[in-house]
């Protein structure tokens, strides 16, 4: 059994506090049961005015097919697949208060967004939400066609990106050292507050993150939690050095996949639109 006491002196040792920290997490990787759950690990990380970042997207909620009219080349998507005109559900509008969350996100940050006090940012796809004392100012770094400010913001506040368990595939912050290695980031579908359906930025592929293992080693303090093997990465410097080795060797961040559309399309730049 994992308990409280082992879960704050691992956040102890790794970060500092009042820093905010970007979590990535497996309850899984514990290898034993986590008493107290997804909650006594948010405990541990929101403990001496640490703050406390997740991804919280909402991408099977909101997203919509490509309409006709909004098909920028080289975006990671085969139009050919789609009908030329998709239906249009009358779906919803997201909102900061929606309390939805993407399954595939896991346990952690749907613990986090169901909490008092949570700040959620506003975009429609891929939002960022927030507990502590720096949340309102990370968060509101985010607008619809801003999507990664929150971890500008991270990186600003000398904040740390905790991987607990789980690879650099995790790591969302490096789709920002993806954009500012020069590449746009892809466009998806959404409504925005006002109901008109409209592109928002989002990332491409991650499957070939690891591959900066190398890169980003040295950087990595190390900690064991049960079985679950905890590294936090100091976020500005982090940026620094993928978005260096990106410059470097764009191909860097190729999956396994050697079919995968996203990669090829990001790898060569991304979509050849601007957005409006
Ligand atoms: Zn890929």
């Amino acid at each position: 059994m994992i308990l409280a006491e082992h879960l704050g002196k691992a956040t102890d040792e790794l970060l500092p506090p009042d820093r905010p920290v970007m979590l990535h997490a497996s309850l899984r990787s514990f290898g034993a049961p986590v008493a107290g759950g997804a909650d006594a690990l948010l405990d541990a990380l929101l403990a001496n005015g640490r703050t406390v970042v997740v991804p919280s997207f909402t991408e099977p909620h909101f997203e919509l097919a490509a309409p006709a009219a909004l098909r920028p080349a080289r975006n990671g998507i085969d139009y050919a697949t789609l009908p030329a005109t998709p239906p249009l559900p009358d779906s919803a509008v997201y909102t900061v208060d929606c309390g939805l969350i993407g399954p595939g996100l896991g346990m952690l940050p749907a613990a986090l967004i169901s909490r008092p006090g949570i700040v959620r940012g506003t975009h429609p796809l891929n939002s960022f939400a927030a507990l502590g004392p720096l949340a309102d100012k990370l968060i509101s770094a985010q607008s619809p066609t801003d999507v990664y400010g929150p971890i500008r913001e991270l990186a600003a506040h000398e904040g740390q990106i905790l991987l607990a368990g789980v690879g650099l595939n995790r790591m969302t912050a490096l789709h920002l050292a993806e954009q500012r290695s020069g590449r746009r980031l892809f466009r998806r579908w959404a409504r925005s507050a006002d109901g008109r359906v409209s592109m928002f930025e989002v990332g491409s592929c991650s499957e070939g993150f690891p591959r900066l293992e190398r890169t980003l080693h040295p950087y990595a303090r190390t900690v064991a939690v049960g079985e679950s093997r905890w590294r936090a990465y100091p976020a500005r410097q982090t940026l620094a050095a993928a978005t260096a080795a990106i410059v470097a060797d764009q191909g860097i961040t190729r999956c396994p996949d050697r079919e995968c559309l996203a990669c090829r399309d990001s790898i060569a730049g991304g979509p050849v639109d601007t957005l409006p």
